[in-house]
């Protein structure tokens, strides 16, 4: 009874329309990351009345994450991201069902969270997340709908290769990629970008959820926006026949979970902070002709090259004392510090804003 006049904004569309609102609440969608493109997807599905919701994160609400996901408050530090979120949409809309999964997406989790919805939304911020949706997707023959920021940059796209000529995320990037992959602070972003995002994402959700012959989703196109200038533009992505993923069949396509953890769990430093510390031993991990033309005093040269070559690694770290990583900003010591950690040395401290910074403040 409460619906008609709570999706009437909508309903008047010819496009939606009461057969569009029926559609859209017998929708079954499952939001892989409460964060900052999930947030958004979560809102504006909910308020659309999309019937069932799955909600998938198993992080706490923490203070860094106030500034773009705007379920939480200042309050609910602490809490799980789920249970905030559910406690939120609930109130927005008690029409709807939300299920708050307070998991980790894994390999082995991956087709049990996701076959029972119709649509997944894509919320995560890293590589390795999105691999697996995507390949688990693939595998259930489902559509996701895609988001990603990093900087002043967003993009959003539909991958569904189980339609006709449709490609898969793996068509557009069929590997890891092996340098650094910026999933964290260390990348920054604007709210308001992932706002942007997550919004193109539950429009696309809702095209797919109450189809209409006007309503063009995103398959096959990667929509991206440049924030600096607001300049939008739309690139056709075609399948790849010898995609690793799409062109196997199913029962072929194997989950793995990428071996890139995640760049939030590797403690970093600031400059002043890092001055001050007499007896850390600074590791550069730039290259030889970077090192030459300049380089911090009393720093050993560990050129992140040679670490990805995967043979032995050119300097002996020291095990008694504070190790300060750093390159030319602050990202590729991120990727040395995974290698170096998975190569048994641990402590190991990023520095923030990389030799950059520091020259900057000397
Ligand atoms: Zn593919």
């Amino acid at each position: 009874m409460t619906n008609v006049n709570r999706y009437n904004r909508q309903t008047v569309l010819p496009e939606i329309g009461a057969e569009g609102q029926e559609n859209l609440t017998r929708a079954n969608v499952l939001v892989i990351g409460a964060g900052g493109l999930g947030c958004p997807v979560l809102q504006y599905l909910a308020a659309a009345g999309i019937g069932t919701i799955g909600i998938v994160d198993n992080d706490d609400v923490d203070v860094t994450n106030l500034q773009r996901q705007t379920l939480f408050t200042t309050a609910q530090q602490g809490q799980k991201k789920v249970d905030a979120a559910k406690n939120y949409l609930e109130a927005l809309n008690p029409d709807i069902e939300i299920r708050a999964i307070p998991e980790r997406l894994t390999a082995d989790n991956a087709l049990n969270l996701m076959k029972d919805y119709d649509i997944i939304a894509d919320g995560t911020d890293n590589f390795s997340a999105k691999f697996l949706i995507n390949d688990a997707a693939v595998k259930l023959g489902k559509p996701v709908v895609y988001g990603s920021i990093l900087g002043f940059e967003g993009q959003s796209s539909v991958f569904w290769a189980s339609q006709k000529d449709a490609p898969c995320y793996r068509c557009l990037h069929p590997k890891m990629p092996s340098g650094y992959v910026p999933n964290c602070a260390e990348a920054g972003t604007i709210g308001a970008l992932a706002g942007i995002i997550g919004s193109v994402q539950a429009m696309e959700v809702i095209k797919l959820a109450a189809p209409h012959e006007t309503l063009k989703p995103l398959t096959g196109k990667l929509w991206v926006i440049d924030a600096h200038t607001m300049e939008t533009n739309s690139y056709s992505i075609s399948k790849n026949p010898e995609c690793p993923v799409c062109s196997k069949k199913p029962e072929e396509i194997k989950l793995e979970d990428e071996n890139i953890s995640s760049c939030a769990a590797i403690p970093s430093i600031g400059i002043a902070e890092s001055k001050n510390k007499q007896d850390a031993i600074f590791i550069d991990v730039r290259e030889q002709n970077e090192w030459d033309e300049d380089h911090i005093e009393g720093a050993l040269l560990c050129p992140l090259s040679v670490l990805t070559e995967g043979t032995e690694i050119p300097i002996e770290i020291p095990s008694d004392k504070t190790c300060i990583i750093y390159c030319r900003s602050g990202k590729r010591s991120l990727k040395a510090i995974e290698i170096l950690t998975e190569r048994g040395h641990s402590g190991l401290i990023n520095l923030s804003g990389g030799f950059i910074a520091w020259s900057q403040a000397a």
